[in-house]
């Protein structure tokens, strides 16, 4: 499988840009998100086809809100992820790879799976799609041509380039706008900055992809008024005011175990500024 949007540097290294890390990738060295490899001078898909996680869920568990309701959707993640993030629900799957432990799911019986489960939809999540993108883009053209719908779950650090190449197979772009402050993205995802999440998600609404928006509060790092106010005021401005916002609830997890549950108050505060930015959508989720 030909990996995409590489291209070949002096001394044998390549480079991606699937995604803003846009890493430099020595001979014989995996890419920090595992997906992909230098070998002697060549990029390598690590990852392509190889699934960790397949479910059959309610599209609300995404949770995606106002896109074909009451939908079951086919459910699929892979291994490894650009962000390194503290908090992460699937850090078994996204800061590792167990191939032994996974699934042979090549883009073909991907969709027959999906269609044999009656699902309307087919997405990617659990890790980070963009990491997958010829996976993705193999099974978004299948799921197209069958008449499935077709949705990433997303931290949204794929570059312009490699969105515009997913584009005409993908419908909808679950995006979490995790904080506006950058010093989030350094310090709790292990990134040099996240201002790419907030134009590639500008992107896919200039493309027409349905988007919804989820930020999970944790508390201490992304919660004070100043940064909800300043997300909830870009959705409304660069999304639009129809754009749901689910502000969701953190529990202690991973390397953030010492923090506490976010205080229902703080969701409560998140939807009120957001009421007042002029959204017209937004969700509590993670409180039953
Ligand atoms: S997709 Fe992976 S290899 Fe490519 S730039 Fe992002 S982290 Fe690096």
């Amino acid at each position: 499988m030909q990996p995409l949007l590489y291209k070949k540097l002096d001394n044998n290294n390549v480079q991606c840009n699937i995604c803003y890390n846009r890493c430099i990738i020595a001979p014989g060295k995996v890419s920090r998100c595992l997906s992909r490899k230098n070998v002697d001078g060549e990029m390598v898909l690590n990852t392509y086809a190889m699934a960790s996680s397949i479910a059959v869920d309610p599209i609300e568990k995404k949770p995606l809100y106002q896109f074909h309701p009451g939908t079951k959707v086919f459910s699929v993640g892979g291994w490894g992820c650009n962000f390194q993030c503290k908090h992460c629900q699937n850090w078994h799957i996204s800061q590792d790879m167990q191939e032994n432990k996974g699934y042979c799911l090549p883009p073909e019986k991907m969709i027959e799976l999906a269609i044999e489960h009656k699902c309307e939809g087919v997405c990617w999540t659990y890790n980070e799609p963009a990491i997958w993108l010829e996976y993705t883009i193999d099974s978004a053209k299948l799921a197209k041509e069958k008449g499935l719908y077709t949705a990433y779950v997303t931290n949204g650090f794929m570059t312009i380039e490699a969105l515009d190449l997913i584009a005409p197979y993908l419908d909808v772009f679950r995006v979490d706008l995790k904080s506006f402050d950058d010093e989030f993205y350094r310090e709790i995802s292990g990134i040099k900055s996240g201002k790419g999440v907030f134009e590639t998600a500008r992107h896919a609404k200039e493309l027409g992809m349905h988007i919804e928006a989820v930020t999970n509060i944790i508390p201490t790092k992304n919660d004070s008024e100043e940064n909800l106010k300043n997300l909830a005021e870009w959705i409304a401005e660069n999304l639009g005011k129809d754009t749901p916002w689910h502000v969701t609830r953190f529990f202690p997890n991973y390397k953030l175990d010492n923090i506490e549950p976010t205080p229902i108050e703080t969701l409560k505060k998140a939807e009120e500024l957001g009421k007042q930015a002029g959204l017209k959508y937004i969700y509590l989720g993670n409180i039953k």
